[in-house]
């Protein structure tokens, strides 16, 4: 059977070339809201609650390269882009099910990833509570450094995670304050959805989320992992 039109090529994260290089191409994007105490709070919201899921189409990905600075458009239709660092775990193997304690032989690697929110939007969906898809999933909001394979840097659970804008700390965090680990995420997710090769999960992002503005740089940075530097256009 013959396509209607020529399908675009898959959405991909290249590997960090010193750790072996390639595409990792990406099926779906997950992300967890409020996994910072800190930053949940921040959001007006305190305690653990369950966590909760939103989803980025893939191509909603801008690739970074190590030691490179990418480059997104101002979004339409905002006044107010927040930058969100992240640690985004990569599934290498799939399932349904999967018991937090056997979720990280299905992590295949990491990156840190930028949750860009057109925030105002956002809000006006809470308020009305409709979808968020307008505030979290529009075109260029998950910038994303290189993959590194767990191979390489082990089970990442602790270490910093930051964000800087135009050299001014914003953002900081650490990965051991996650209030759903990794591994509770990959279990709370794979009982809604089933996990498969190629998934993305953000994890959540520490306190200290703001608005970026045009000609502003971020650089986010997370222990073991390349900085990922991408200003906005
Ligand atoms: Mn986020």
């Amino acid at each position: 059977m013959n396509y209607v039109f020529t399908p675009p090529a898959p959405a991909c994260v290249p590997v960090l070339p010193a750790a072996g290089g390639g595409l990792f191409p990406v099926h779906r994007i997950y992300c967890v809201g409020r996994n910072y105490a800190e930053h949940a709070q921040e959001m007006g919201f305190t305690g653990r609650e369950p966590p909760f899921f939103f989803l980025k189409p893939a191509d909603s990905l801008v690739p970074v390269a190590e030691g490179e600075t990418g480059a997104i458009d101002y979004p339409p239709l905002t006044k107010n882009l927040h930058h969100e660092i992240e640690l985004v775990v990569a599934i290498g193997r799939g399932g349904r099910d999967i018991p937090a304690a056997q979720a990280a032989d299905h992590i295949w690697g990491y990156a840190a990833g930028l949750d860009m929110t057109r925030r105002d939007l956002q809000n006006e969906m809470k308020k009305q509570g409709r979808p968020w898809s307008i505030g979290k999933a529009f075109d260029q909001s998950a910038p994303i450094g290189p993959l590194v394979p767990k191979a390489r840097t082990g089970e990442l659970t602790k270490g910093a995670i930051t964000l800087a804008v135009n050299g001014q700390q914003k953002q900081k965090g650490d990965l051991a304050e996650l209030i759903w680990s990794v591994n509770e995420t990959i279990e709370q997710l794979s009982r809604a959805w089933e996990l498969k090769p190629g998934d993305l999960v953000f994890t959540g992002t520490p306190a200290g989320v703001g608005a970026v503005v045009s000609g502003d740089v971020m650089e986010g940075v997370i222990a073991g992992l390349p900085v990922l530097r991408v200003a906005v256009r």
